[in-house]
């Protein structure tokens, strides 16, 4: 396999290993211990195994976690309540609102209630506006994007002056790897499910973000020798071979990629673990902003 494989797991217990010192070092200080709260409505499997990783996270880092769990009728205006209350509680440095809300909650409502000081989901349309903006930095940067430019930091990718290319928009992932790219000076293009001819487009990647819910659709013809691959999909497919009966993959055909990619991630153990780690970093960077007050 000529490519470098980008490691996100080694790279991502690394990170917390830093965060769980300088958390130890507070302590020692007197400082006050970073609070994270979860807010989880409804009985969506995935979103409770999500939020006890996200809870078991904090523990292992020293991050205090305030759980709060709500039945999936719980009434719009309760959920904008106990959001309140969080905002004003001064052991909670960043509230996280497990998405997504049951039907019938207006989701960008609940999430605008969030204090912009202690959104580090960073999901806010503040933060995301603050992106966007030149001279200007979000209080902080949605978890998943900022994970893939650590990646590729890390990893030795020159961004000043690369060509990138994103597939996929989304408000959480594609859109903002896009403006973090832009803030690091890379020249990009941004493709979508109406975008034209995908496959000539990424070849022109020096870096190329594949952020678009469709199993191992990136090819191995798609990727310019040498590029940077970061794939930040996980699909399932059926896999009657495995126990589970299926298997996670990502928007990247791994084995013909890491073939002509100088560097690529795999899925799992690429994008997601640095995910909850770039969480874990925000609540931190929440309770040291919160010193300086
Ligand atoms: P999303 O909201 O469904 O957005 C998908 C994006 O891909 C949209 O912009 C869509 O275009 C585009 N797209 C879909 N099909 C396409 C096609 N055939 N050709 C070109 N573009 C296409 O998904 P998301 O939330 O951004 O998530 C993307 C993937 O990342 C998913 O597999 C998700 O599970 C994964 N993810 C992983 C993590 C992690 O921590 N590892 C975190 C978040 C998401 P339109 O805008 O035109 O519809």
């Amino acid at each position: 396999m000529p490519a470098e494989l980008i490691d996100g797991k080694a790279i991502a217990e690394e990170i917390q290993e830093e965060i769980a010192s300088e958390v130890e070092t507070r302590l020692a200080e007197g400082k006050s211990q970073p609070g994270l709260a979860t807010v989880l409505v409804g009985e969506d499997p995935a979103s409770h195994t999500y939020v006890r990783m996200k809870r078991r996270s904090c523990e292992e880092v020293g991050i205090q976690s305030f759980h709060h769990e709500l039945p999936a009728d719980t009434p719009q205006e309760e959920i904008i309540g106990l959001i309140e209350e969080l905002n004003t509680d001064d052991r909670v440095h960043g509230i996280l609102v497990q998405l997504p809300l049951p039907e019938g909650i207006d989701e960008e409502l609940v999430l605008r209630v969030v204090d912009v000081e202690k959104d580090v989901d960073g999901f806010h349309p503040m933060n995301l506006g603050r992106l966007a903006q030149k001279g200007r930095d979000p209080y902080f940067v949605p978890c998943t994007p900022a994970g893939v430019i650590e990646l590729l930091k890390r990893a030795g990718a020159e961004l000043s002056g690369a060509r990138a290319v994103i597939l996929g928009r989304s408000n959480i992932v594609g859109m903002p790897v896009s403006l973090l790219l832009v803030k690091e000076n890379s020249t990009i293009t941004i493709c979508h499910s109406r975008t034209q001819d995908l496959p000539s487009l990424a070849r022109e990647a020096d870096v190329l973000i594949a952020a678009i819910g469709r199993p191992e659709m990136v090819k191995g013809d798609w990727i310019k020798p040498g590029a940077y691959v970061i794939d930040v999909g996980v699909n399932r497919v059926d896999d009657p071979s495995r126990k589970k009966g299926y298997r996670l993959t990502g928007d990247v055909d791994f084995d013909q990629a890491k073939e002509v990619a100088g560097a690529i991630t795999p899925v799992p153990g690429g994008v997601g673990p640095m995910t909850i780690t770039m969480l874990l970093r925000n609540t931190l960077t929440a309770a040291r902003r919160r010193d300086n007050k």
